[in-house]
């Protein structure tokens, strides 16, 4: 065998692997090298060496520069391997010899060369261009004459080394550029475009998975002018199930050639609807779902390396994180702006009523107020304590709704009857701005299972904003009918009417149209109140506008049929007859001034009271006192109201009176407590003196009817 001839006859290739089996197999005759038993000592020995080694190395010798190599040297051939063997440098590498021939021609005049790091572009290496690094000594060795016969090259591919210590370094900076950010779309814009710049890409963005789980969000992306911006919104579905499914399963979609039949054909179709020729998407996965990704397109193919794939994995993944987190701080903070702006339209609001009613106080006690003068204060002092109860009382019914304190008490009613107790209560604002209001109710009865007080308080928030936000003299529309298997309830104006892009955000807590100086007294709540107890029915409301006004929309479900029974409520409201006897009432309350309020209402009706400021007074009063109806406050200094509830309740006294809790709070838990004390009613303040009449007068009917025995 040849091989082992030349072994033999020549110990200098004996050695070396695969590649000192190719140069023994070369027919060095048709290389300008000649047979191996003719080439120089000096060439020999450094063929022996080179051979000997596991350091990537070649020789290049003559004038043509004739190339060997190692097996060491071999895979930094690509596909250059093995016909570089015995070939000119120069054709072995024409792609690079406008870099590396002139320091070649240095080497063959006798200068050695050493660098730690050159970089080429190949672009037959593998048949598509790259960047490479490379770290080597070029070193002349002089032939059997003296002069330079060749040169002898040791060297090391740093392509990855290199690649890797720049995207360390461009994941340094972008952590430090983000931790300087707070606003999530600048986080977006900047870091697509510094990735865009590092990966020397066309376009970068990042794509969100709608919260319709069927549209991706494409808010921001970065573009070098080659490609289009692609933002907007997509179809999920159009992306095709490979891609879906890839990005779900948390892998990368790496496109080298959308144009390669070997893609999926929806990839390609997607790919190419965008414009891309190639691209690399790599998705976020949050909690096991897939919420979005980050892709980096190319217009034209590239072939797109492991590195730079990591790299947009880690990019993905880091920035997400980031943006998600300045979101939710952002969120915060806007909170906690809009909380900061509610406190002080609140302590606002709640102001505004007070002067009026000081000043109408200073009126009422001035000597000489005529009657019809103190008629009109009074009528305005009902006014302004209305407003005040209703803003307080939407706020504390707001924080009770939101935290699932409230209880519906439904029970099967007509819309009907709902929506006129809603215009009364309504009426006063709609005529003090005259309006026209026009009602239309669907002949048919409208049942639907709800609270009836709460569902009214739906209708007159609507009606009054209604008549708050449309200029004096306008219209106001409230109609309901049945639409299917629901009641479709709309009231309209022809008011200042809403921006679009608040027509969604009225309903959020604290949200205001315009500032709190245009405000129409308010506290940006109630369309909160509004929007959750509709849902607690079952229904949905949404808000519209056009030049002409607003209309706001409530549906709710509808019931079967109406039962029969629906005027029994009304039934328990009703005042009955006249006082028959005069009652003992016994009032109680730490607060001295309500304790007189409530004792002369209840004095002008004919009855006896006494009085007591705190729990032990309360027993002992209500011993010698021997009331038949005690109103107790429940935050007493000293025993509080449940105990003295439950010490009456002990006594002779307790046997027969009417216990009436007087409280702040008013949630079912609030009520079960105050039950469970021994109390018989629950009334929650400002009490209505109306509310204290119907009792009183029911009560001293009973009296009369089945005194106590
Ligand atoms: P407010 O107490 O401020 O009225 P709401 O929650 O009831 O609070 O309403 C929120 C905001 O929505 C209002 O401040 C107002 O800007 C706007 N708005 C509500 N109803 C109407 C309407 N019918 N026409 C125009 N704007 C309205």
């Amino acid at each position: 065998m040849q091989d082992s001839a030349h072994g033999d006859l020549l110990p200098f290739l004996a050695r070396g692997g695969e590649m000192g089996s190719r140069i023994r197999d070369c027919d060095w005759t048709r290389t300008p090298l000649g047979p191996p038993q003719q080439w120089p000592q000096t060439l020999r020995t450094l063929v022996a060496v080179m051979l000997g080694s596991r350091q990537p190395m070649f020789i290049a010798w003559g004038p043509a520069r004739t190339m060997l190599y190692n097996d060491g040297y071999a895979p930094l051939c690509g596909a250059k391997h093995p016909a570089a063997l015995g070939r000119p440098f120069s054709e072995v590498w024409a792609d690079i010899i406008d870099v590396v021939g002139p320091i070649m021609d240095d080497v063959y005049r006798g200068i050695a060369t050493h660098m730690d790091d050159i970089q080429f572009t190949m672009r037959d290496r593998y048949g598509y261009s790259e960047e490479t690094h490379f770290e080597f000594s070029y070193t002349p060795v002089t032939d059997g004459s003296g002069s330079i016969g060749g040169m002898f090259c040791a060297c090391n591919e740093t392509t990855e080394r290199v690649i890797a210590a720049r995207h360390l370094r461009f994941l340094f900076d972008l952590s430090d550029r983000l931790r300087k950010l707070t606003d999530p779309a600048t986080m977006m814009r900047d870091t697509s475009r510094a990735l865009g710049m590092h990966l020397e890409a066309n376009r970068v963005g990042y794509a969100e998975v709608a919260p319709d789980n069927t549209t991706l969000l494409i808010e921001h992306d970065w573009v070098d002018g080659v490609l289009n911006h692609l933002t907007g919104r997509f179809r999920l579905q159009d992306f095709g199930t490979d891609i879906l499914t890839a990005l779900d399963a948390g892998q990368t979609v790496r496109i080298d050639d959308a144009g390669d039949l070997r893609h999926p054909e929806s990839a390609r179709r997607a790919f190419q609807a965008s414009g891309a020729g190639s691209g690399l998407s790599a998705p976020v996965i949050t909690e096991g779902l897939f919420v979005g990704a980050l892709f980096v397109h190319q217009a034209t193919p590239r072939r797109w390396r492991d590195d730079e794939e990591g790299l947009v994995r880690d990019v993905a993944a880091r920035t997400w994180h980031a943006i998600e987190r300045a979101r939710s701080e952002r969120k915060l903070r806007d909170e906690h702006a809009r909380k900061d702006e509610f406190l002080a339209t609140l302590a606002h609001e709640l102001r505004n009523p007070l002067a009026p009613l000081r000043s109408g106080l200073g009126v009422l006690n001035a000597h000489d107020t005529s009657a019809a003068a103190a008629e009109k204060v009074r009528d305005m002092m009902a006014r302004q304590l209305a407003h005040m109860v209703r803003l307080i009382d939407d706020l504390l019914d707001v924080s009770r709704v939101s935290r699932g304190l409230v209880e519906l008490r439904k029970e099967r009613v007509d819309v009907k009857e709902i929506a006129t107790s809603a215009i009364e209560t309504s009426l006063p604002i709609i005529d003090a701005n005259n309006h026209r209001l026009s009602v239309s109710l669907a002949s048919e009865s409208l049942p639907v299972d709800a609270d009836p007080t709460r569902l009214a308080q739906v209708l007159s928030n609507l009606l009054n904003n209604a008549a708050k936000y449309t200029p004096a003299g306008g219209h106001i529309t409230l109609a309901a009918a049945r639409d299917d298997h629901q009641v479709v309830i709309r009231v309209v104006d022809t008011g200042v009417g809403i921006p679009q892009d608040m027509l969604r955000s009225v309903f959020d807590m604290f949200t205001q149209v315009g500032d709190a100086e245009h405000g129409q007294g308010g506290l940006g709540i109630g369309l909160t109140l509004v929007r959750r107890l509709t849902e607690m029915h079952g229904g949905t409301v949404t808000a519209e506008s056009s030049p002409d006004g607003s209309t706001f929309t409530v549906r709710l479900p509808l019931a079967e049929e109406p039962r029969a029974g629906l005027l029994d409520r009304t039934e328990a409201t009703t005042p009955v007859a006249a006082p028959a006897v005069p009652l003992r009432v016994l009032i109680v309350d730490d607060n001295v001034d309500a304790v007189e309020m409530l004792a002369m209402l209840v004095e002008l009706q004919g009855h006896t009271t006494a009085s007591a400021h705190n729990g032990v007074q309360a027993v002992s009063v209500a011993d010698a006192f021997q009331p038949d109806v005690i109103f107790l406050d429940i935050g007493l200094p000293g025993l509080d109201g449940y105990q003295v509830a439950r010490e009456i309740r002990q006594r002779p006294v307790g046997a027969h009176v009417l216990l009436v809790a007087l409280t702040g709070w008013g949630s079912a838990e609030d009520k079960n407590r105050t039950q469970r004390a021994g109390f018989d009613l629950h009334f929650t303040k400002p009490v209505e003196p109306e509310a204290v009449e119907r009792l009183l007068v029911r009560l001293a009917h009973d009296r009369a009817t089945h005194p106590p025995t």
